[in-house]
């Protein structure tokens, strides 16, 4: 059986600064066969034409192009990986596969259990450090426990962070070490998907010296819509911290993604449960009507019906926004946090479990470095703030001067019985 070397794709869909990807090059391997999965386990939950799938298509649609010039393609699967890796081997005599790490439990279980399968098949199996620059448990506090809060995790992650971290893992892609196919690209409906008519939000990294100024206002679209690159890796974080390593608000922004992604492995069953165990006694209402109504922007408060329809036709929501509305429903609404979050895992183009369910614990009150459950966002005078001039919210609620556009709730009323509910739930612990 020919022998191959396979560098499986996963959250990485780049070829610059891969660093698993360098490894395979660097360790000499040759017959290297590009591989990428589109996991039935997470695919078959979605809808066939999920906008993440469109653009996870497109991903690796660009990657093989940049391998076509060296007569290689990369050769796209759809199934269970483990099902898959059994096939491969029935096959070919795979002798290495490389990848690069992943932190979720859904990719430590999955990793686990074909490790095992190549272990009975002396397959070498080899991970590698991309996703983040710090991984999780690399730094802790003096007494070798784990940061719960931020500013202390993020003092010691920059003061340990050396230029080594961040350096660039060279690819060079060649013919001799690549395994040469000329596999036909499958097209989306090929794999059971339709294009989705949601487009990608755009990059922009150009526009980020101002970010510190721009950043909380939603009208301005200021900030990088980095994140659904940053969950499918297409760009390298390393580089974004090489290029933009004086950018201090930037950075620490970056440093809140590792920061969740380091909570949740910690504590894989925050992804359900609150952070704060005493937190599992809140009479949530979790009135299905008033869920529909902040579902579809409904709720009669501009700013909140702003980003909920901007979620629900482009995928994307500013930061401003997503705080304001996951607040007006786990403390206006009284309704479940993971509502909303799984909610907002259907829709976000950069939906990322650790940073998702970390944002809302943040928002209910319930998580680790948690926003006190006393505080409730007041959606009006955060209208007046971050959008003035109401060009955001008139882009999305053109209505909302209507004399028949009301609130569905009184602000006062909502905000009282969400501070009475959490103080009694808590007393009653
Ligand atoms: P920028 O402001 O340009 O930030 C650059 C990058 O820094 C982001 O792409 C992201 O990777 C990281 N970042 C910024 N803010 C945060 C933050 N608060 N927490 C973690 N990382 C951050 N971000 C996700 O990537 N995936 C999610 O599923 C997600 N869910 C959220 C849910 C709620 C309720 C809230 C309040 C925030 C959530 N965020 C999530 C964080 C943040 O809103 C987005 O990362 C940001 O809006 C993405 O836009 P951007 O790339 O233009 O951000």
């Amino acid at each position: 059986m020919e022998k191959i070397n396979i560098f499986w794709f996963r959250r990485d869909l780049r070829i610059f600064d891969n660093h698993g990807l360098a490894e395979i090059f660097s360790q000499n391997k040759s017959n290297i066969y590009p591989v990428f999965i589109f996991d039935e386990n997470i695919c078959d939950s979605l809808a066939i034409d999920d906008h993440r799938i469109t653009l996870i298509y497109s991903l690796v649609s660009k990657l093989n192009n940049e391998l076509k010039p060296f007569n290689s393609s990369i050769h796209i699967y759809k199934g269970e990986p483990l099902s898959i890796f059994k096939e491969l081997s029935n096959r070919f005599t795979i002798q290495s596969v490389f990848a690069n790490e992943d932190y979720e439990q859904y990719g430590i279980k999955r990793d686990k259990s074909i490790s095992k399968l190549f272990q009975t098949e002396n397959i070498d199996f080899q991970l590698f450090q991309d996703h983040v620059i710090v991984k999780p448990g690399e730094i802790r506090k003096k007494d070798q426990s784990i940061y719960q809060i931020y500013t202390p995790f993020k003092n010691q992650y920059l003061s340990s962070l050396s230029a080594i971290d961040c350096l660039e893992h060279e690819v060079i892609l060649n013919t001799k070490q690549l395994y040469q196919s000329e596999t036909t690209f499958p097209n989306l409906n090929d794999l059971g998907f339709i294009e989705s008519n949601i487009k990608v939000p755009e990059i922009h990294l150009s526009e980020l010296d101002d970010y510190d100024e721009k950043r909380n206002f939603p009208s301005l679209d200021a900030t990088s819509k980095l994140g659904s690159s940053l969950r499918f890796g297409s760009v390298s974080i390393r580089k974004l911290f090489r290029d933009h390593k004086h950018k201090d608000v930037f950075i620490s922004e970056l440093i809140w993604r590792e920061f969740f992604i380091h909570i949740l492995y910690f504590y894989p069953n925050s992804s359900d449960s609150p952070f704060k165990s005493k937190y599992d006694c809140i009479p949530w209402r979790n009135n299905a009507d008033e869920f529909k109504k902040w579902c579809n922007g409904e709720t009669g408060y501009p700013l909140v019906d702003a980003g909920m329809r901007e979620l629900n036709q482009t995928g994307f929501m500013h930061n401003r926004v997503r705080m304001v509305v996951a607040s007006f429903l786990c403390k206006h609404l009284l309704i479940d946090w993971k509502w909303g979050e799984r909610y907002f895992a259907k829709k976000l183009f950069d939906f990322d479990l650790a940073s998702n369910v970390g944002n809302w614990q943040w928002a209910a009150g319930t998580g680790c470095d948690a926003a006190p459950y006393f505080r409730v966002f007041n959606p009006i005078t955060q209208h007046q703030k971050f959008d003035k001039h109401s060009k955001y919210v008139s882009k999305w609620v053109p209505e909302w001067q209507n004399l028949d556009y009301r609130p569905m709730l009184d602000h006062a009323f909502a905000r009282k019985r969400a501070i009475d509910t959490y103080k009694q739930a808590l007393e009653s612990k």
